[in-house]
């Protein structure tokens, strides 16, 4: 494998085909076949996502996939900023359809008529739902499996509620539930950056991002919450009746959890030059039984016990495999070091005897020797233990990537240098933004929201100012 560091582009290649998790194959630009490797994984963290906005009071819809045009023209700033992405649908059969339909690129407009229907008196909110689904937009910049892709996995979830604080407090949920699963379940870690004016979703009133980053030091925005004030419930005409009986337009935020981009960051951030690494939660296979077998009498016994103890695990609940195949032990190394198997269990000769068994933590690339009645015990100390230990080296190195600025010569030989994630004072103007753009490269991603606003100037064009922001590469 190339070095991640060194040679990110294509070692990302090369694992999607090597951990058999992706086809790129398929023949249409932008699409791309999840194989079963991935779907594994992937179903998983939809799980713990729709776990997480069920437990905060969201119910599960599926909304079509078709928009009538005319729903999604009716925001005329939303409308604006998909334009260019939308993929039409203007004939079936050997009709041309009367009224265009666009295959979403995002549901607002798709679930918001309908809202409208739903929502009539207080009593009614708030309405909290998602869908996991997958949505499609016309990427014109190169795709990259996972990445940037014209049809892409996600969940979006859209509330209505009475107030401005209500849905506020919505957006903080949000960043709770992205921060539960994205860092504390999957180690990835990520900041809120607070979009700009110019940057923001089109129809919003605020949007928070949640960046990664990947070894190449690129920004991976992963997700999104969007504060959406009356812009949409005014012209779809979302209003409840108030318990002082007057009509009020409801609140609303939306929610987009990029799933496809999530498996992407996964798989960048926990990999290594020898394949996968992965969390013990939501590896497709979490433990691999392999014999060692050292002269041809050993091999029955060895055997019996690899299939003893897969059955004992499995009883346990735990996805296990064994591999009795003729292949080298040598080669089942590589193969599930490849696949990420967060464990690996060999049972040869000296293990019979002496009745302990070797563990090897793929995380690591470590191997321990424990007595075989100890080995549940084990399994589950190395299931927190190998998360702690991704999430704090992906910490680790995130942290290392962050280099503050305080004049624009720093900002332009910083950027030469490599990719970092630059911190420094910005005025808010989109034209400061766009020159730093096209002078370096970088792109001004926002404002963190935890901290706190101090005197500065701008980067750019050194006006006063107390923001500072984040400015980095990005996919
Ligand atoms: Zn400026």
């Amino acid at each position: 494998m190339p070095d991640k560091h060194k040679n990110f582009s294509e070692w990302y290649t090369e694992i999607l085909t090597r951990a058999q998790l992706i086809d790129i194959r398929y023949g249409v630009k932008g699409a791309i076949v999840y194989l079963p490797n991935a779907m594994d994984i992937v179903d998983r963290i939809f799980q713990m996502f729709e776990e997480e906005l069920r437990k905060t009071g969201h119910r599960k819809v599926l909304f079509p996939v078709f928009i009538p045009e005319e729903n999604l023209k009716k925001e005329s700033e939303h409308f604006r900023g998909f334009e260019g992405e939308v993929f039409w649908i203007t004939k079936a059969g050997y009709r041309d359809l009367d009224k265009k339909l666009a295959l979403r690129p995002t549901s607002e407009t798709a679930m918001y008529p309908m809202f409208n229907l739903w929502i009539k008196s207080h009593k009614d909110l708030p309405l909290k739902v998602f869908q996991s689904v997958s949505v499609y937009r016309y990427e014109t910049k190169a795709t990259r499996p996972l990445l940037r892709g014209r049809e892409f996995l996600w969940i979006e979830a859209h509330d209505a509620f009475k107030n401005e604080e209500e849905a506020r407090k919505q957006v903080e949920q949000d960043m709770e539930i992205f921060k539960k699963v994205v860092l504390e379940k999957l180690g990835i870690p990520f900041v809120h950056l607070k979009r700009e004016e110019f940057d923001k979703f089109a129809g919003a009133v605020d949007t928070y991002a949640f960046e990664a980053v990947l070894p190449d030091g690129r920004m991976l925005q992963i997700g999104t919450t969007h504060y959406l004030g009356t812009n949409f419930s005014r012209v779809f005409s979302i209003e409840y009746l108030d318990i002082d009986e007057s009509h009020k337009l409801v609140h609303q935020t939306c929610f987009g959890i990029g799933i496809s981009r999530i498996l992407a960051a996964l798989i960048s951030i926990h990999g290594d030059e020898f394949g996968l690494v992965l969390p013990f939660s939501i590896a497709p296979i979490q433990i691999v039984i392999i014999p060692i077998p050292k002269k041809d009498a050993d091999v029955e016994q060895i055997k019996k016990i690899c299939l003893t103890l897969t059955d004992k695990l499995k009883a346990k609940g735990y996805r296990v495999e064994a591999d009795l195949s003729d292949k080298t032990p040598g080669e089942k190394f590589y193969k599930y070091d490849m696949l990420g198997v967060p464990i690996r269990i060999e049972v040869g000769p000296r293990e019979v005897k002496t009745g302990k068994i070797t563990i090897f933590r793929r995380d690591k690339r470590k191997r321990i020797s424990i007595p075989i009645n100890e080995l549940e015990r084990k399994i589950r100390e190395l299931e927190k233990e190998i998360l702690n230990n991704l999430r704090s080296k992906a910490e680790e190195e995130f942290k290392n990537r962050f280099r503050e600025v305080s004049n624009k010569q720093q900002l332009i030989e910083l950027a030469r240098k490599g990719n970092f994630i630059i911190k420094a004072g910005f005025c808010g103007r989109e034209e400061c933004a766009e020159q730093i753009k096209a002078e370096t490269g970088y792109e001004v991603r926002g404002m963190n929201i935890k901290e706190k606003p101090k005197k500065t100037t701008c980067i750019w064009c050194g006006q006063p100012t107390t923001k500072t922001v984040y400015i980095a590469k990005a996919y």
